[in-house]
């Protein structure tokens, strides 16, 4: 499989544990907004080692028509990539595999009138290239975005985007007017208060996100949904989802939702 050879172009800390950065796009990379792809680095001081590197799933957090690649990236602990990637800076080289893959996609859900993009920690990149996408607005009537996260500073990625997004005059031109009109930002925490204080799965439950937002409720006739987190997220997601009686969906066979994981516990 073909290995390219990028530069960081721009790297931004959000948290003592996590950070974003781009890069260049390599020329023959295709990819559909919400796809991950295996990024690394050559492990160790001497890059000039003949090493095998160190490959990561990462979800690409820009969109498909963007001229750079963008990624979101936890700082594990001792993690064998990230304890590195995170001393990335502008001017060096990181190792992508041009072969993305990934069930985020659009194409994988029927029409329907509204999009939810569940996300927890930096299961939001797939959602930042989606969010960026005039596809999305094309086929949804609104999309709402819910990114849980521990404490208000680790939502500071998902802020700083919506803020952005509302603000580039491009990006507003290509998404097409009143785009953003659609767009639903409900952020929450669950370890420190804020705004909206609990897990998404407890405010469905309880129905303060449909109060709040004032919708009526999830349903198969008009509700689809993405799902990206933890494993246990992802599971106890797709159970609510069923117990809607909305059904998990593939490209191959689109349905009302679909899940991938945001990384391997
Ligand atoms: C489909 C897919 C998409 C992914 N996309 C992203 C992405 O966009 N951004 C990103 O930061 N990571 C993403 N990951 C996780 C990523 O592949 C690596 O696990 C992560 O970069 C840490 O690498 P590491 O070698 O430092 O630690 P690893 O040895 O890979 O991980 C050590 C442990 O850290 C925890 N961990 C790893 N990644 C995360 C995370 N993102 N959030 C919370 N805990 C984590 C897990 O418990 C894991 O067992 C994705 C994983 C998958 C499967």
């Amino acid at each position: 499989m073909e290995l390219a050879t990028e530069t960081v172009t721009h790297v931004k800390h959000w948290t003592d544990s996590l950070f974003s950065f781009r890069t260049s796009r390599p020329d023959s990379l295709r990819f559909r907004s919400g796809e991950f792809l295996m990024l690394g680095l050559i492990p160790g001081a001497d890059k000039d080692a003949q090493q095998k590197p160190l490959m990561r799933a990462y979800s690409i957090a820009s969109p498909e028509w963007s001229e750079e690649l963008e990624f979101y990236s936890i700082k594990v602990p001792n993690g064998a990539l990230t304890s590195q990637l995170q001393h990335v800076e502008p001017g060096d080289k990181i190792l992508l595999k041009t072969k993305p893959v990934g069930t985020l996609l659009l194409d994988a859900l029927l029409p329907g009138e509204r999009l939810w993009l569940f996300a927890t920690g930096t299961g939001i990149a797939p959602f930042a290239a989606i969010l960026r996408d005039p596809e999305t607005y094309r086929k949804y009537d609104k999309i709402i975005v819910t990114h849980t996260c521990r404490e208000v500073a680790e939502l500071n990625y998902g802020k700083h985007l919506i803020h952005s997004m509302q603000h580039d005059d491009t990006l507003l031109e290509l998404l097409g007017k009143d785009s953003l009109d659609k767009l639903v930002y409900y952020p929450n925490t669950t370890r420190e208060h804020s705004t909206n204080t609990g897990r998404i799965t407890t405010l469905i439950r309880n129905k303060t996100v449909f109060s709040d937002l004032s919708l009526p409720g999830i349903s198969p006739a008009t509700d689809r949904a993405m799902i990206c987190g933890s494993k246990e997220f992802n599971i106890e997601m797709r159970s609510l989802l069923e117990g809607f009686d909305l059904q998990e969906g593939s490209r191959s066979d689109p349905k009302q939702f679909v899940l991938e994981k945001a990384f391997i516990e």
